[in-house]
């Protein structure tokens, strides 16, 4: 299996949006010229928006909608309400966003539920405002806090819920500061980021100071085929390697888990890789989390509509129904899948990785 997943590394592209937007209020930020000055030196198009309206102008064409939503970057202002922290379980105690979107084609992206209109992805420009909301936050975690096994942490701030960080990081900047932001902060907090992509070389160099945990968003090559324009998942096991030898701890998302044919061959072969790949590490406080595959019956259709040929099963049969705490029906697994998958999860980890902690199972 290890053998696999090297034959089947190639090196990663980075994103290249084919336009880039920037409102008039984004315009007096610092920041925002910055993104706009590299995205110029990259030859990408830069349109100075006259308004903070952004006027997409996609064709009526809904695949060719998709496409040009998918390659626009647009640069605007986060509101005060987007600014006021939302508690995150069961991943942190908050969640802080630095964009919304994400330019890869996951067909069972999580943001097709949460985010609503074109699936463009929105970075913000005022990233002082962002970060000098964080410390009205600390000590009133309401997640990991509470936790008898994750108080430790101190209070948690997540950073990928809305967005891949990593995957935008190149036009943007926005991770790098903010991890030297908590580097720089004298306090128990804990900045924490998921990714599937491997371009972790900006943030090698950061002065971090343990307060950042990365995980890296996983799944087995079988599922390859669902995670269209992320990175391959052996250079992810490599970027995980070089941020473990940098100091930062770090971890393994497993997600979504999907429980189709082969499963349990393909994540033992997975676990085995995270343990190559870690073998010899400086101690990298190895944690896992474990989130199985879901869906609303809204995320359903977006997802249809824009990946309709996947094979990515979605089907009512082997799925039980669950109320989220907003009222809604999410479709997981069934009980008898659930149980399969976690009993094994929780035997093979162990085994595979001894010295990893799994945080939760959802
Ligand atoms: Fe969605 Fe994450 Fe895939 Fe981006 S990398 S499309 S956020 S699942």
């Amino acid at each position: 299996m290890a053998t696999q997943l090297k034959e089947k590394a190639r090196p990663s592209r980075l994103w290249r949006p084919n336009r880039v937007l920037v409102t008039r209020a984004a315009r007096e930020w610092r920041h925002a010229r910055q993104i706009a000055e590299r995205a110029a030196a990259l030859d990408i198009p830069v349109i100075e928006l006259a308004s903070d309206r952004l006027g997409l102008d996609l064709p009526d064409d809904p695949r060719r909608a998709y496409a040009e939503a998918k390659a626009t970057l647009a640069v605007t202002v986060a509101s005060a309400s987007k600014r006021k922290l939302q508690p995150i379980a069961p991943s942190a105690d908050w969640r802080v966003d630095l964009a919304e979107g994400c330019p890869a084609h996951c067909n069972y992206c999580y943001l097709a539920g949460s985010l609503k209109g074109p699936p463009i992805t929105r970075v913000y420009a005022n990233l002082p405002e962002i970060f000098a909301e964080l410390p009205n936050y600390v000590g009133r975690g309401t997640v990991t806090s509470r936790s008898s096994h994750r108080a430790h942490e101190g209070t948690t701030f997540e950073a990928s819920c809305y967005t891949d960080p990593l995957g935008i990081e190149h036009l943007t900047g926005s991770l790098s500061s903010l991890i030297d932001h908590f580097g720089s902060w004298d306090a128990e907090v804990q900045l924490r980021f998921t990714s599937k992509f491997d371009a972790v070389e900006p943030l090698l160099g950061i002065q971090h100071r343990g307060r950042t945990r990365m995980r890296f968003s996983l799944n087995p090559p079988l599922f390859a085929r669902f995670e269209g324009g992320t990175s391959p998942v052996a250079a992810r096991l490599r970027a995980m390697r070089r941020m473990a030898d940098a100091g930062y701890r770090v971890g393994v998302t497993v997600a979504p888990i999907i429980a189709a044919e082969g499963w349990q061959e393909a994540y033992g072969g997975l676990l085995a890789e995270v343990a190559e790949a870690l073998d010899g590490a400086p101690d990298p406080d190895l944690t896992v989390e474990l989130i199985t595959h879901r869906f609303t019956a809204g995320s359903k259709a977006v997802l249809q509509s824009w990946y309709p040929g996947s094979a990515l099963d979605m089907h009512p049969d082997g799925r039980a129904e669950k109320r989220t705490k907003f009222g809604s029906i999410k479709h997981v697994y069934d009980a008898a899948t659930m149980k399969a998958l976690r009993s094994w999860f929780e035997a093979t980890i162990p085994a595979t990785l001894p010295s990893a902690r799994i945080l939760y199972w959802t």
